[in-house]
């Protein structure tokens, strides 16, 4: 957990909005006064002297957004991102929380590794951040990481994120060990000779462009093999970036058989599909957009509770790496600050799952993956996302705080998106 930044001690009274709390289910007019780092009264009509004051009118007050999934690329590839500029990108989108995947150079598979991203962050990072520890050394699949090691340092999950847990006995091994720690081992499900390769899924898109195809199979077979494991070890395990109806379906038998599995979907797999791709890179990302029925299977999923978590995967890269041939140009795009008001446009707007749910995939969704509390009430921490579900505005990447610009919604028009964010009680971005 990170530090409590240094600041004057003052309050913020956050006023007039309206709360939305999954854990309590309230959903009422009400003020929250943020004292210190933390939450210290809600109710109606509040006034405390001496308080700042964020009018909130017509504003939706929510508990902090958590991502449990982004890439901030630091140590090792600064020129994409850095802790400080991926944080700052964060909190404008609305989150007071970051879980980053270890695929750094080195791999954060050691404690002094997650220490070096603690320190940063502290001194850095505008929001929590909470690093992803790699499953096996190096990320290579073979030998365990020093995961205790690393949780002593501040690891809230393991994963080898950018690959699956190369075996299933491995995921067996990562699994029981994880478990007596409190971890959850997330995966990154594919099938690598089942992926050989490919740049896109694997369909009508992809021989039309000429573009090698990765077969929806790749991912739901290493899902599969993921619940079978589980069954075997009783143990938690979490699905990353889930973009396919077959993976759906393990998930949602795991979930019937009373099974310890969550998953998470990427806001660009449930707006998204393999006929936008094109071949321009800024489409490319993995799991590959996916066909127009699995994007349906996900945003089913997301209404009826079979999927607990929206996350980002933000995964910036340096312009001159994604400007080459679609074949040559690395997987992922950014994702902190369209995420909210794309769960908005596409979820919300069109009546596909109501506010409240949308809330709860950003918040308490996150947090029961990682065993944790969200909820706006005294004494929790002060960590706060204010949102608008109406302001008309239009994103532009090159106003991001971030390095990179690799979004494929550059100039998109949204009704909706973050107005406010705070974290551990102080005010760490404003439209
Ligand atoms: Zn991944
Ligand atoms: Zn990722």
């Amino acid at each position: 957990m990170r530090p409590i930044p240094q600041r004057n001690a003052r309050m913020l009274l956050i006023k007039n909005g309206r709360v939305l709390d999954p854990a309590s289910k309230t959903d009422a007019k009400l003020d929250v006064l943020l004292d210190g780092d933390r939450i210290a009264n809600v109710g109606a009509n509040l006034s405390v002297d001496g308080a700042e004051v964020f009018d909130a009118n017509g504003m939706i007050v929510a508990p902090g957004f958590i991502d449990l999934h982004c890439h901030l690329r630091e140590p090792g590839q600064e020129m994409s991102e850095t802790i400080e500029t991926g944080s700052k990108s964060a909190a404008r989108g609305g989150f007071t929380a970051v879980c980053c995947m270890p695929n750094t150079l080195p791999v954060n598979d050691s404690a002094s590794v997650t220490r070096g991203i603690m320190e940063r962050a502290n001194a850095t990072g505008s929001v929590r951040v909470w690093p992803i520890g790699a499953v096996s050394v190096g990320s290579k699949g073979e030998a365990l990481a020093e995961i205790a090691g690393m949780k002593d340092a501040g690891i809230v999950a393991v994963s080898d994120d950018g690959k699956p847990v190369a075996t299933a006995r491995l995921m067996r091994q990562a699994m029981e060990y994880c478990d007596s720690l409190g971890l959850p081992v997330i995966d990154h499900c594919e099938d690598p000779s089942l992926f050989a390769g490919g740049v896109m899924r694997e369909g009508p898109q992809s021989a039309r462009l000429g573009l090698k195809g990765i077969p929806s199979e790749s991912e739901s077979i290493c899902v599969g093999r993921d619940v079978e494991v589980v069954g075997l070890t009783k143990a938690r395990l979490h699905i990353a970036h889930m973009s396919t109806r077959g993976s759906l379906e393990h998930v949602r038998s795991a979930k019937k058989q009373g099974l310890r599995v969550t998953c998470e979907v990427t806001p660009h797999h449930f707006t998204l599909i393999d006929q936008d791709v094109n071949y321009n890179t800024h489409y490319k990302m993995n799991p590959p957009l996916a066909s127009s029925s699995d994007r349906d299977a996900l945003i089913e999923g997301l209404a009826d509770g079979s999927i607990d978590v929206i996350a980002t995967d933000h995964a910036p890269h340096h312009a001159a790496s994604k400007d080459v041939e679609f074949d040559r140009a690395p997987f992922g795009i950014l994702g902190f600050e369209t995420g909210l008001a794309l769960g908005l446009s596409e979820l919300v707007h069109r009546g596909k799952i109501s506010l409240m749910r949308l809330v709860e995939l950003f918040t308490t969704g996150p947090a029961r993956v990682l065993g944790m509390e969200r909820k706006i009430a005294a004494g929790q921490p002060g960590d706060i996302t204010i949102f608008s579900t109406e302001l008309k505005w239009t994103y532009r990447a090159a106003d991001s705080p971030s390095k990179s610009r690799n979004t494929p919604f550059d100039g998109r028009e949204f009704r909706g998106g973050p107005m406010a964010t705070t974290v551990a009680g102080r005010l760490v971005y404003k439209r």
